[in-house]
């Protein structure tokens, strides 16, 4: 430990051993790693937000519990959720069996499309067969995501589902993506998985049926995993509302409006181009994102049922995908039973967002699609989640990978979602920090 780390302390200049910058899930990941390695070392945690939680953060309103969007959990190594677990007690966490479907010309497919082709009417089928059996085969590697697409599942399932709908989500040309840009969150499936899922069996999975055929997502929402974060951190630690405005490499010192702290090193989670600026780092313009506007929807009574969320690839409709946590998380014995939705919409990084209008247009479109009826509207919140999608070029990945080692030469190690630049899950977020938290 150096000098006299004071956590939260008033103005002036304070020296410790490592800032973190945001309170999200990595950068309170990184919190707890480092001080099971180091319980001796000073470290502050600067959020410039008024509470910790980033975008795994749950608002209650009327009896409705919501998140920043719906946050659910699919954990590959135990030991992260049995970690986080033991730092939940009394939390009840459920355990469900997706159900996800695509409302595709007034019918719901089952998710993913690629492998229930076979429930779409029949000459949309039948495109779809032909498509995938004569999909061309190119020349070399795939040159984008897009182009990945119809090399892979043809221009029939292409066109229907995956560009549609991604292009809504990204709000961006699907032929500028990298071929890897949505990782291991893309269901894979070949011709075989395909032609296969047309006679299911009940004892095996579906191929390519994805990543989170179950979920967890404990009772009190998203924010649990937050508070699980927060509890061995010492009071103090973590300085909401306090940003950081700029870093000064030279003198090794981090500025905020209410202090100047030296440090030995930094770890941030703030996204990669703003982290760069706040270095005086340049840095190539090849960043860009979309941003989502989150609805929270609460309604008088309950809506459909035996669904959890509805990808919808139709461009005239605003939304990309809608989710019903009534559907997820039951109410409580006594408490009344109402539809309870979130509803994603996806826009430019640039794009200006009509909230009020946007929030009718939603309502008309749901009644089109018959999901609200005669339904009041008796709650609701929003929320702009900015930068939401990164959109992972071979240009952001050549950049980011740049940035990074530049910043890493002056002990500034930039993690996370946002960090990395990258398409991830907390879980993604917690074992790099460990990771992390090993490696220094
Ligand atoms: C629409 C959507 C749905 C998702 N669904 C899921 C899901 O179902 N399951 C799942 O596991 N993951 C999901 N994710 C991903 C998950 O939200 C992220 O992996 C995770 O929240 C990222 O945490 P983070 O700490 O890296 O970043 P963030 O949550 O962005 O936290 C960064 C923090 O840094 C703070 N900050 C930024 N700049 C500064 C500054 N200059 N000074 C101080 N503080 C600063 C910010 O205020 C913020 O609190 C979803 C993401 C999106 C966008």
């Amino acid at each position: 430990m150096i000098g006299s780390g004071v956590p939260g302390a008033a103005s002036g200049d304070a020296r410790v051993d490592t800032v973190v910058i945001g309170a999200g899930v990595s950068g309170l990941g990184f919190a707890n790693w480092w001080r099971e390695r180091h319980p001796e070392d000073a470290l502050v945690v600067l959020e410039a937000e008024d509470e910790p939680g980033g975008y795994c953060r749950t608002v209650v309103r009327d009896g409705f519990v919501w998140d920043y969007s719906g946050h659910f959990f699919h954990f590959k190594d135990p030991a992260i959720e049995a970690w986080l677990r033991a730092r939940m007690p009394g939390q009840e966490v459920r355990t469900v069996v997706r159900r996800a479907v695509i409302r595709y010309a007034g019918r719901d497919i089952d998710f993913p499309f690629q492998t229930h082709i076979h429930q779409l009417p029949l000459d949309d089928f039948l495109e779809c067969l032909v498509e995938l059996y004569f999909r061309p085969a190119g020349d070399g590697p795939p040159r984008s995501f897009g182009d990945m697409l119809v090399r892979r599942l043809g221009k029939g399932i292409t066109d229907k589902f995956l560009r549609p709908y991604n292009e809504k989500l990204y709000a961006t040309d699907l032929d500028r993506l990298d071929v890897d840009a949505m990782g291991r969150f893309f269901p894979q499936a070949d011709i075989a998985d395909i032609i296969a899922a047309m006679r299911p069996r009940p004892d095996v999975p579906a191929a390519g049926a994805g990543y989170n055929v179950t979920f967890t997502y404990p009772a009190g929402g998203a924010v649990q995993y937050i508070h699980a974060l927060l509890r061995d951190l010492p009071a103090g630690m973590v300085s909401c509302g306090e940003p950081v405005t700029a870093i000064d490499l030279a003198a090794r010192c981090v500025v905020t409006p209410r202090r100047r702290i030296h440090y030995q090193r930094v770890v941030s989670s703030a996204p990669l181009p703003a982290l760069a600026r706040l270095c005086g780092l340049a840095h190539d313009a090849v960043f860009s994102s979309n941003k989502v506007l989150v609805f929270n929807l609460g309604f008088d009574r309950k809506g459909p049922r035996d669904v959890h969320w509805m990808y919808f690839p139709d461009r005239a409709l605003a939304f990309y995908r809608i989710g019903w946590y009534d559907n997820i998380l039951p109410p409580r014995p006594g408490a009344p039973d109402r539809m309870s939705l979130y509803v994603e919409i996806g826009a430019a990084g640039d794009a200006a967002l009509d909230v009020d209008a946007l929030r009718a247009r939603v309502l008309d479109d749901l009644r089109r699609e018959a999901i609200v009826t005669d339904h009041q509207l008796v709650s609701h919140h929003h929320v702009v989640l900015d930068p939401a999608y990164v959109h992972i070029t071979q240009a952001s990945l050549a950049e980011t990978a740049r940035l990074k080692a530049e910043l890493a030469a002056h002990d500034i190690h930039s993690v996370g979602r946002y960090g990395g630049w990258t398409y991830c899950s907390i879980e993604d977020n917690l074992i790099e920090t460990r990771a992390l938290a090993q490696q220094l």
